[in-house]
């Protein structure tokens, strides 16, 4: 069975790019349509786990994101009064500590209270054109074609989707296929001792004792022991980032391996715990999220392309559509270690040519797959800079499908304007 749905702008991917684009552009009067491929909302927030928001502030007091994205933290923070252990205040701590229950709720009533219509389980596979343009998205669902016609398509997929089933050309990794930073299976484990919660403490001893193991090839991660840990909201609780396994996100194959050997390094791990650290002698898998979560895949390229440079020499554009201030954090494929560059001052521009991709006329990118070279990415590719840069896209859209004008034709400073009003920092 065929279904047609029509919209003025389509934003595919319903992770913290897309929920902002989506709402952005519809608040502006643009009858907008936002396709998850999942039952819910939130991306790496919610289906990877990725908990920890970066970063509001430029460590100096001085908020650098505002606008929709910090409105829409401010949102789950109401959720959340129940317990934040130490990562809340958006003008001073490095991060916001989201949990992800919470973020499937407050994403899903956040874009529905702003007018978008909403497709979940629509997981767009491919893409009808005439010439240069985007006619639809196509969604399989159990049977059903639906073809998703708009004027403008915003790629908040992560991976470039649409931007790679329209031809756009894209960068993945270091020049180099098998050079990309690894995926994750992050966990929360339950159990863990009163003397451990909620900050976990470990004895040189211990250290020492886990230390050896890694050096003798025993520990189960590539990641230095015990890893990032975190406590949970509820008693006993720990959540972990430590697993790493190299994969290219967009490959099933490396895919299904990736997911097969991460749930294996999350149980042997586990164990490792609970043999060397007392107090995790009854510790237990309370939970691994839907997907292993993707750091990084393809980059368009775009009208212009971010570089590690403009990241850490602070540089701002004329067509500054965000600010971060997120340093270079670069994870080595293997997940040994990663590659840290400070600023050199306190904030950074992203121009509005990265979300423009070449080649495609009604198309625009936010998140992490904008156009920039794979150090830049180190920097933008954290959560509160994704959304800044789907506010930009989903104004950008609005403007496009209501003047009839390409997104690379729009006036740079038109869409500043309305990026001012709606209070976000350019
Ligand atoms: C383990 C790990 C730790 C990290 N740590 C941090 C951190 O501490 N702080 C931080 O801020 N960032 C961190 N990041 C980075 C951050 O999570 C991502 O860069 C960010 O989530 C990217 O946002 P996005 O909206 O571009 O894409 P995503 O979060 O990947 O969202 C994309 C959405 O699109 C959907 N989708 C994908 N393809 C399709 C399709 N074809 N059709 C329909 N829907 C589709 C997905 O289901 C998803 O909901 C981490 C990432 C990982 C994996």
């Amino acid at each position: 069975m065929e279904k047609k749905i029509k919209g003025d702008v389509i934003v595919i991917g319903g992770g913290p790019a897309g929920i902002i684009a989506s709402v952005a552009s519809s608040r502006l009067g643009a009858k907008t349509i936002l396709i998850e491929r999942y039952g819910f909302l939130g991306g790496n927030m919610t289906n990877a786990g990725v908990i920890n928001i970066r970063t509001f502030n430029d460590g100096k007091g001085n908020l650098v994101i505002k606008g929709i994205p910090y409105e829409f933290v401010n949102e789950i923070k109401k959720y959340q009064k129940i317990f934040t252990p130490g990562a809340e205040n958006l003008e001073k701590d490095d991060c916001f500590r989201q949990y992800p229950e919470i973020t499937k709720y407050v994403s899903q009533e956040f874009v529905l209270s702003a007018n978008v219509k909403l497709i979940l389980h629509g997981f767009v596979n491919d893409v009808i054109k005439e010439k240069n343009k985007i006619k639809s998205v196509v969604i399989f669902y159990k049977g059903q074609k639906i073809y998703c016609e708009g004027d403008v398509f915003i790629d908040c997929t992560g991976d470039g989707d649409v931007a790679y089933l329209s031809g756009v050309d894209f960068i993945k990794g270091w020049g180099n296929k098998n050079k990309l930073q690894p995926l994750t299976t992050t966990f929360i484990i339950g159990g863990v001792s009163k003397k451990h919660w909620p900050k976990v403490k470990i004895s040189k001893e211990e250290m020492e004792k886990m230390k050896k193991e890694f050096e003798e090839g025993n520990y189960p991660c590539p990641t230095y022991p015990p890893g990032a840990l975190f406590a949970m909201p509820r008693k006993g609780e720990i959540y972990g980032n430590v697993t790493r396994y190299p994969a290219d996100i967009t490959d099933i194959f490396e895919m299904t391996k990736a997911e097969i050997e991460l749930r294996r390094q999350v149980w042997k791990v586990i164990e490792f715990y609970r043999k060397y650290i007392k107090g995790f002698e009854k510790i237990y898998l309370q939970q691994t999220f839907t997907q292993a979560g993707g750091r990084e895949s393809r980059r368009i390229i775009g009208e212009y392309i971010l570089k590690e440079e403009d990241i850490l020499e602070c540089k701002n554009f004329p067509d500054n559509i965000a600010k971060g201030s997120y340093p270079i954090d670069i994870l080595v494929p293997d997940g040994s270690g990663d590659i840290w560059k400070e600023l050199k001052n306190s904030s950074y521009g992203i121009p509005y040519r990265c979300l423009v991709p070449k080649k495609i006329d009604n198309l625009l990118v936010a998140g992490r797959c904008i156009s920039c070279d794979y150090k830049a990415l180190g920097a933008i590719r954290v959560m509160a800079i994704c959304m800044a840069t789907g506010q930009a896209a989903g104004v950008s859209a609005y403007l496009s499908s209501k003047k009839k004008i390409p997104p690379r034709e729009l006036e740079i400073k038109e869409i500043q304007e309305i990026l001012k009003k709606q209070e976000a920092i350019i």
